[in-house]
C-alpha cells in the first residue's frame, strides 16, 4: 500500500462548500482499490469534531499557531480521518472560511498554515505508527504543506503533490505575517512565496510540490494563459513539465438514479417523467411545451449566471422553464428573485443537497454557463440522470460533455449534451434555442439522454490516474 496523506480544508460528507469537498471525500475510497491507503487531515471544525465518537489522540502541540492543538484519529464515514483539534482556530460558528458578515476570518492565513504545518509534522514522523510516503495538498489551504516539507528533515524523502481546484483562491496574506506563519523571511521572493508584495500559500505549493495537478486537462492548458491563470500562469509555465489535469468523478452511490432515496427511482415506470411532474408541483410551475431547465450553483461571476438572466427570454419564449437553486452574490440573488416573478421561473436561494437531487432528477436539462470551470460536478450529475448538460466550452465542461453537432449527431449518435462558445449571453441564447428545438425531436433527445446516462462519470478512471501519478512521483529521484 502506498501511504498518502491528503491535506484538505473540506471533505464530504462532513464539511462542504464546493467541489473540493466532493473530491477529497471520494478519492480515498476510490484509491483503496488501486493500492493507495489514504488518510485525510481535516480541521476540527465543530461539524467535524461532532462526528467523532471515540477518537484516539495521536499527537499534541502546546503551541500550534497561537494555542494548543491535538490530532485526533478515527474512521468516520469511510474516511480514515486525522482531525486537527485546535479550538482557537476552528471552534467557531458561521462558515468554514467566512464570518457571520460574509467576510474572510481575519486569521484564515494562520488557520490553514496550521493545517499545512501539521501535515508537514506528520510527514516528519509526528505519529508513532504511521507516516506518509507522499502528501497530497489541496488548494491554497494545503499549499504551505509542500513548503514546510521542503524546509524540514522530510525534504527529498516525503513527496508532495499540489492540486488546484480553483486558481481564483490563492491564500494571500500580508508580508507582515511571515513569522506568524512560520515562514522563512529569506523565502519571501518572487520565485518563492511572494506574490506582488504578499505571501501566497497557493504559490508556495506550486513552487515546492513535486507535481502539480488540476481537475481537468483543459483547465490545465487554460491555466497556462493570462486569461485563466489569474497571475500564476508564469509559475505554472515554469513547472509545466510537472503539471497535469485529472478529471474529477462523482460518487456513483450517492448519485444513482435507480437507488437515490431523495427521488422517485428511475426504475419505477415513467421514472424521469414522474420526477419532472413532482418538481413542477413542488415549485408551482404550470405544464409547459418546452424543456424544464435546472441550475444548481454558487451565484458568483465565475458561474456566468448573469448571462443566463440575459438569455432567459430565449428559453421562456419557446415554452421552456427554469428552476434555480443557489446562494452567493447579493445582486445575483436579487436579480433571480425578480426573474422568479415570471410564472415559468422558480428560484430557491439557499443550499439544499436533497433539493439538488430532486432537481437533477426532475429536470430535462442542466445549465452550466461558467466563464471558467476547473472541472464542474453538476454537469456530471446531469449526465448520470439523463438531464442534458448545456455547458460553456471551458475547463472540465469541455472535457466531459460531447456536444450535439452535425458530426456527433450523424450516424451513430454520440452526443451527450450541448455546448456553447464564446461564453456570451448571445451564444447561450442560441444554445437554449437549439435545446428547445432538440427537445421536440423526441427520438433524438432520448438517444442523447441514453448516451449521457451511459457516459462514465465515476471515479474509476481518475483514481487510476492519481494512483499512477503517485507511483511516478514516488519513483522520481531528487
Ligand atoms: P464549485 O466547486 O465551483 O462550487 P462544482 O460544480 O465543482 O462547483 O461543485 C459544486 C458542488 O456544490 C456540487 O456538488 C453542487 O451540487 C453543490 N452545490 C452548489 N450550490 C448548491 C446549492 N445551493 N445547494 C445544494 N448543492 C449545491
Amino acid at each position: 500500500m502506498t501511504r498518502v496523506l491528503s491535506v484538505t480544508s473540506e471533505a464530504t460528507p462532513l464539511v462542504k462548500t464546493g467541489g473540493l469537498a466532493d473530491v477529497a471525500g471520494a478519492l480515498p475510497g476510490a484509491l483503496a482499490g488501486h493500492g493507495v491507503g489514504m488518510r485525510t487531515l481535516l480541521p476540527g471544525y465543530p461539524a467535524v469534531t461532532a462526528e467523532l465518537r471515540k477518537p484516539k489522540t495521536c499527537a499534541e502541540w502546546p503551541d500550534c499557531f497561537g494555542g494548543p492543538a491535538r490530532l485526533l484519529a478515527e474512521q468516520v464515514a469511510g474516511l480514515d480521518l486525522l482531525v486537527l483539534d485546535a479550538p482557537h482556530l476552528y471552534a467557531r460558528g458561521a462558515g468554514l472560511y467566512l464570518d457571520e458578515t460574509g467576510r474572510d476570518w481575519p486569521d484564515n492565513p494562520e488557520r490553514f498554515a496550521a493545517l499545512s504545518w501539521v501535515g508537514a509534522e506528520i510527514a516528519n514522523g509526528a505519529l508513532p505508527d504511521w507516516s506518509p510516503a507522499l502528501v497530497h495538498a489541496h488548494d491554497w489551504q494545503g499549499g504551505l504543506a509542500p513548503y514546510y516539507i521542503a524546509r524540514s528533515p522530510a525534504a527529498g524523502k516525503v513527496r508532495a503533490v499540489q492540486t488546484i481546484h480553483n486558481i481564483a483562491f490563492q491564500g494571500l496574506a500580508p508580508a507582515a505575517r511571515l513569522s506568524a506563519l512560520r515562514l522563512d523571511p529569506a523565502d519571501f521572493k518572487p520565485d518563492n512565496l511572494e506574490y506582488w508584495g504578499k505571501i501566497s500559500a497557493l504559490k508556495a505549493g506550486l513552487i515546492h510540490a513535486d507535481w502539480i495537478t488540476t481537475v481537468s486537462p483543459t483547465y490545465a492548458e487554460e491555466l497556462l494563459t493570462p486569461e485563466f491563470g489569474m497571475g500564476l500562469e508564469g509559475v505554472l509555465l515554469g513547472r509545466r513539465a510537472q503539471f497535469s489535469g485529472i478529471l474529477n468523478g462523482i460518487d456513483m452511490d450517492m448519485w444513482s438514479p435507480d437507488k437515490d432515496p431523495h427521488i422517485i427511482p428511475y426504475n419505477k415506470p415513467r421514472g424521469k417523467a414522474a420526477n419532472k411532474a413532482a418538481l413542477r408541483a413542488e415549485f408551482d410551475l404550470p405544464k409547459a411545451d418546452g424543456p424544464l431547465c435546472v441550475v444548481i450553483s454558487r451565484l458568483t461571476a465565475q458561474k456566468g449566471l448573469d448571462l443566463l438572466l440575459e438569455a432567459l427570454p430565449a428559453l421562456l419564449e419557446r415554452g421552456g422553464q427554469l428552476v434555480l437553486l443557489g446562494t452567493g452574490d447579493a445582486a445575483l440573488e436579487a436579480a433571480f428573485r425578480m426573474a422568479a416573478e415570471h410564472p415559468d421561473v422558480a428560484v430557491r436561494i439557499g443550499y439544499d443537497e436533497w433539493l439538488a437531487h430532486r432537481m437533477i432528477a426532475g429536470g430535462d436539462a442542466i445549465l452550466v454557463p461558467s466563464r471558467f470551470e476547473p472541472c464542474g460536478l453538476t454537469q456530471l450529475y446531469g449526465l448520470r440522470y439523463g438531464t442534458l448538460p448545456v455547458v460553456a466550452l471551458t475547463g472540465g465542461l469541455a472535457d466531459t460533455v460531447i456536444p450535439a453537432s452535425p458530426a456527433t449527431l450523424a450516424g451513430k449518435v454520440v452526443a451527450t449534451g450541448l455546448q456553447f462558445n464564446p461564453v456570451t449571453a448571445l451564444a447561450l441564447s442560441n444554445a437554449l434555442a437549439r435545446l428547445c428545438a432538440l427537445y421536440h425531436q423526441r427520438d433524438l433527445w432520448h438517444r442523447i439522454s441514453r448516451n449521457a446516462m451511459a457516459h462514465p462519470v465515476g471515479w474509476e478512471h481518475s483514481a487510476e490516474s492519481y494512483a499512477q501519478l503517485y507511483k511516478g512521483v514516488l519513483g522520481q529521484t531528487t
